[in-house]
């Protein structure tokens, strides 16, 4: 197999892991990133990142996950909703275990190690800006360009796809708080999920950050509503302030849980909001030369369900797989090529998508029936936790009303009651 040039633009999960990936099977990899290393470890926080075990696996694989021995492990989903009453019950409780731990790890802690192996295994790190003149110079000297900018200005060069997108505006204005002193859970630890119909959701899990072991609390609060309270400019101080009324107003037993918390560092706060949007694959520059887009770039979906971080590293891989088959067939990275590489990923990424954007709607009946009968079959809940790490498994059961009804049938059948 002959060596072929890569540049990619963005130092971000699916960017690094890609780069580092490509530099192992002997080819000459550039990555370009806007921040440095250090002003990505002394910036503020940008996700909450929980990996499940598919997208770690490829992290393994690659010899990249440093942290496992010293991040705490996710090791469920716990899922709530508070009594529509408003009396501080819970209308519904239940967790299901992981059959493989979670972890996240602050992408603060991530990207500048991964950024010093990249350059170890022989890449080139290029600090900058990059734009279309940029991109037209890496499509002059590089087999192919990559742009796994996030959610960079640059990804607006790639068309967005309206088929595939069905909304044009933000769902749901996040929140991100990272603190230290959190009671853990009882039984085991857990994404804690807590669904608040027609106010947002709010989660929280351990992690690994700058200072070591801590929580990130989320915060999806539906716009405009009671919970839409961060505002710009507002302090580290009136961001954790606003995070602890709003779980005192909604969710109480995590207000308790919450009590003693300090935030873990003044940058380990974030508010924004973003429209999820799927784009088109290939970008056209003046020139006619063309570009790929990967991850964030292509297919960004609300953060609801904790899929991002996991959707680069698995578009990461599907790209890795169809640039191997390229290049093992001598082939010239072409526009058949790029669209064909995306078309692989989104077989999968597709349902990721659908699951997600579902979940920013008001919950049909028959989600509100399964997620209640989760609470009575332990089986349902296992199998509603294990869908984050493959949220394939929801198409046939979760999202579609027959296939639920016929599965929460079946499921109390075998445990003898009548559903
Ligand atoms: C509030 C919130 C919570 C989240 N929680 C989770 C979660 O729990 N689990 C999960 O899996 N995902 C989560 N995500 C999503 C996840 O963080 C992203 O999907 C993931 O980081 C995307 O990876 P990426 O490589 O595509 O882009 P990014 O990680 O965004 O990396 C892109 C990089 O490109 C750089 N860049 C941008 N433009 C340029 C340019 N022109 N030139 C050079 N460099 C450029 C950026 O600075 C950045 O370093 C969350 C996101 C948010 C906002």
């Amino acid at each position: 197999m002959s060596t072929k040039t890569f540049t990619i633009v963005g130092a971000g999960q699916a960017g690094l892991q890609l780069g580092i990936a490509l530099l192992g099977d002997g080819h000459a990899v550039s990555i370009v990133s806007n921040r440095t290393p250090v002003e990505i470890a002394e910036g503020k926080v940008t996700s909450s990142q929980c990996m499940f075990d598919t997208a770690q696996s490829y992290e393994r694989e690659l010899g990249l996950n440093f942290w496992d021995e010293i991040t705490p492990p996710v090791e469920g989903i716990a899922f709530t909703v508070p009594h529509p009453a408003g009396d501080g019950t819970k209308a519904l409780d239940w967790a299901g275990r992981l059959d493989a731990v979670a972890r996240s790890v602050d992408q603060r802690v991530k990207m500048p190690r991964w950024i010093d192996e990249f350059i170890a295994r022989g890449g080139e790190f290029v600090i900058g800006d990059a734009g279309v003149d940029d991109l037209e110079r890496y499509a002059a000297s590089s087999d192919l360009v990559l742009v796994a900018a996030g959610k960079g200005e640059i990804a607006r060069l790639f068309e967005r796809d309206a088929e595939k997108s069905p909304y044009d505006a933000p769902q749901r204005a996040l929140a991100l708080t990272y603190v230290n002193g959190l009671t853990p859970r009882a039984e085991h630890s857990a994404v804690a999920f807590n669904l608040i119909p027609g106010v947002g959701e709010y989660f929280v899990f351990p992690a690994l950050t700058t200072t070591g072991p801590c929580e990130i609390m989320v915060f999806e609060a539906v716009p405009g509503g009671p919970m839409d309270l961060w505002k710009p400019g507002m302090t580290p101080e009136e961001h954790l302030a606003t995070s602890l009324h709003v779980l005192e107003t909604f969710v109480p037993w995590e207000a308790e849980r919450a009590r003693d918390v300090t935030l873990t560092d003044d940058n380990g706060v974030l508010a924004g909001r973003f429209p999820p949007t799927v784009r088109r694959p290939i970008a056209t520059l003046p020139s006619g030369a063309t570009v790929l887009g990967l991850a964030d770039v292509v297919v960004l979906n609300d953060p609801i369900t904790g899929q991002g971080s996991n959707n680069a590293s698995k578009c990461a891989e599907s790209y890795l797989t169809s640039i191997r088959e390229e290049a093992a067939a001598g082939g010239a990275f072409d526009d058949a090529f790029k669209q064909g590489a995306f078309d692989r990923y989104w077989e999968n990424a597709q349902h990721v998508t659908r699951w997600t954007n579902a979940l920013l709607a008001p919950p049909p009946p028959f989600v509100l029936e399964v997620l209640g009968a989760a609470g009575q079959f332990p089986e349902i809940a296992h199998r509603f936790a294990n869908g984050f790490d493959d949220p394939r498994d929801y198409g046939t059961w979760f999202l579609d009303p027959e296939g639920s009804a016929t599965y929460v049938r079946e499921v109390a059948e075998r445990a003898g009651v009548g559903a």
